[in-house]
């Protein structure tokens, strides 16, 4: 198996906080990795620097053969367009947007939009009937199926959730966690930070950090 991401020695501070304390491992291409540990730990850290939002201290990050810490603003922005899918709990859709234009704006920023695309897009998430509706007239669940679609409108190499069934009810977070299911079966690469075990379980592997610093590997058994 290919290894898609490097994480060696990554260091991050700010000012006297040390979020992350020298964190190294290897996810492999097709890996679905959670993220686990107490609140503080430097779980939305470390899923930052891997998606380019934020810059290490010291150590590398490497995502398909680019060394992220080391991209200047343009090279960043190409680098999320391009590789990376972004799923937050706090979902960050444009709020005047509907939800085809939220997904045809990623296609636009990462090359040309592609209305029959996005359709499908949100089609896959059983949104066919709520592609002109604003984000404010959606339920969190459907909030959220938005920004899958969106995370994957551009095919990227890596997907990054942080918490991404945090803000959902029972019902919502089962289909976006059988979203990630299908996902991972497609083969794509889903690093995702949980704080519940039992999400966790579905994971190929857990990383769990203390303090920044990683504190256990477990492989699914
Ligand atoms: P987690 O996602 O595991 O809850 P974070 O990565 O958000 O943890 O935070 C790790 C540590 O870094 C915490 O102590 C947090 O207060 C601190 N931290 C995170 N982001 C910032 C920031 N932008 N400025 C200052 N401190 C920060
Ligand atoms: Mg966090």
């Amino acid at each position: 198996m290919a290894v898609l991401v490097q994480i060696e020695n990554l260091r991050k501070e700010f000012g006297n906080v040390c979020a992350l304390d020298g964190v190294t491992f290897d996810v492999q291409a097709g890996e679905w990795i959670a993220i686990m540990g107490p609140s503080g730990s430097g779980k939305t850290t470390l899923i930052n620097i891997l998606g380019g939002l934020d810059t290490p201290t010291s150590g590398r990050a490497i995502v398909d053969g680019a060394d992220v810490g080391r991209l200047d603003e343009s090279g960043l922005a190409r680098f999320r367009s391009e590789k990376i899918g972004f799923i937050f709990q706090q979902f960050h859709l444009v709020p005047y947007l509907t939800a085809i234009e939220n997904v045809m704006l990623a296609q636009y920023f990462h090359s040309t939009t592609d209305e029959t695309e996005a359709r499908e897009a949100l089609g896959r998430v059983g949104l066919t009937d709520r592609v002109e509706h604003l984000p404010g007239q959606l339920s969190g669940g459907e909030q959220q199926r938005v920004a899958v679609a969106r995370a994957l409108i551009n095919h990227p190499k890596l997907i990054l959730a942080d918490e991404p069934t945090g803000n959902l009810d029972e019902a919502n977070e089962g289909i976006v966690l059988k979203l990630l299911r299908e996902l991972h079966s497609e083969g794509h690469t889903i690093l995702m930070v949980t704080h519940a075990a039992s999400i966790g379980q579905l994971a190929d592997r857990r990383i769990e950090l203390a303090h920044g610093r990683l504190a256990q590997v477990n492989v699914r058994v």
